[in-house]
Parts: C-alpha cells; structure tokens; sequence
C-alpha cells in the first residue's frame, strides 16, 4: 500500500494564446485527508494592456465550483513563480496560503516583469510561506527548484497511487521538444546556463524517481491529450 497523502490530480485550462493554441493552466492536488491545494491561478481577470495575446477562458474559480470547491475551501496555492500567467489570481484564495522560493519572492519586486500581478503576490507576509530549495510539502508532493526561466522558479513532483511520480516541469521545460539534456544555448534567454542545468536535473529526477508521465508547461500537443477536469489523475 502507497503511503501517500495525494489522491487526485486535476489538470485546468484557465486560458490561452490563440495564435499558437499555447494552453494556459493550473493543477489541483487533492489529498486523502480532505486538503485543496493548487498550483498556479492562472492569468488575472484583466489582461494588462501589453499582453493581449492572451486570453482568459474558462477561470480558475469557474472550474473550481463545477467540482464543488469555492475560493475558501483552497487551503494552499503553490506558487511556480510570478509571471502573470501564473499567478494572476493568487488574491483570491483567502483562506490559502501561497508558497513560493524565497529566491524569487526577494527577486520579484526589483523586476518589471512582475509587476503586472503585483497586487496579487504582493500579500502580507502572514499569507506567504517561503521555501528555500527543494522541499517535501507532505507526502507525495515535492516542490523542486528550478531556477533559470526566472531566478526562484519551481517544479512540482506529485506522487499519485495509481498513476505513479508525475512531474509538473511548469515552465522550466515549456515544450517537450526542450526536454533534451544539455541544451544548447539559443541566445534567447539570458540565463541560458541555469535552463540547461535546470533541465538536467529534472532528467535526472525523471530516471531516479520513474516519472511515468512528464507534464510540460504549454505544450499545445501534449495538453490535448491529457485529461482535464472534471477528469483526474489518481
Ligand atoms: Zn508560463
């Protein structure tokens, strides 16, 4: 018998860029003993003016209550990192705490780039938990740092009875065609050093742990075949 706390894994499309049919999404992981707990919130209700090349769809909350959840009954938002895609609604999760790499949470403020969600991560430090690395939540859920995409970027490892090891890479490997170890460096990121070395470790997990199913964080191909919710992993 699995000892794991996780029972199920939902997979949500909270919105796109239809110009490349790129999903964007969030995840819920429900444990054994009742807790809600989500990864990501997805893009804010009003797309800032320089981003209109996304789209909200159905939202985090719409998806939520058609399983019987409201905002209050999320006990915990893992926060991947702040880009606005991903954490455009972590407000609203009032009862929740949200849980992020303190190496981004420090890192955010001094970068434009963040500020589009500002109001949203911006919260009193009494609803932020930070972590410091890679960090077992509980049983069967690990946060895994992976820096490079932004400083203080996370993974998530959810280990399900049935299913197995899943590996939610977020944005650390977008697409699946950029899960190759030692990268090559393309020029178009800065940081070109810490992608590869973050992806390498994630390959490594992959073997290490036996991932079974490897979840990319945009990938349009990979996402249609998965199941999405109401559906779960289990
Ligand atoms: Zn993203």
């Amino acid at each position: 018998m699995s000892q794991n706390a996780v029972k199920r894994l939902y997979l949500m499309q909270v919105g796109s860029m239809p110009e490349y049919q790129i999903p964007i999404v969030c995840y819920l992981v429900q444990t054994d003993d009742g807790k809600n707990i989500l990864i990501d919130s997805g893009l804010p209700r009003i797309i800032p003016e320089d981003q209109r090349e996304f789209v909200n769809g159905q939202m985090v909350f719409e998806q939520l209550i058609t399983i019987g959840l409201q905002p209050d009954d999320i006990d915990m938002v893992i926060s991947t990192h702040y880009d606005f895609d991903h954490s455009g609604n972590h407000g609203a999760f009032t009862k929740a705490k949200y849980l992020v790499q303190r190496v981004h949470h420090e890192h955010a403020p001094g970068n434009a780039r963040f500020a589009a969600t500002c109001p949203q991560w911006d919260q009193p430090m009494e609803r932020i938990r930070l972590v410091d690395g890679d960090t077992e939540l509980l049983p069967g859920l690990e946060l895994i740092e992976t820096s490079g995409h932004v400083p203080g970027h996370q993974s998530v490892l959810v280990r399900l009875p049935k299913t197995g090891a899943v590996l939610l890479t977020i944005d650390a490997v977008a697409f699946r065609e950029g899960f190759v170890r030692d990268l090559a460096d393309d020029g178009s990121n800065a940081d070109a050093e810490a992608i590869r070395a973050s992806t390498n470790k994630l390959l490594d997990l992959v073997e290490r742990e036996k991932v079974g199913l490897v979840i990319f964080g945009h990938d349009p191909e990979q996402w249609e075949g998965l199941k999405k919710l109401p559906e779960y992993y289990e």
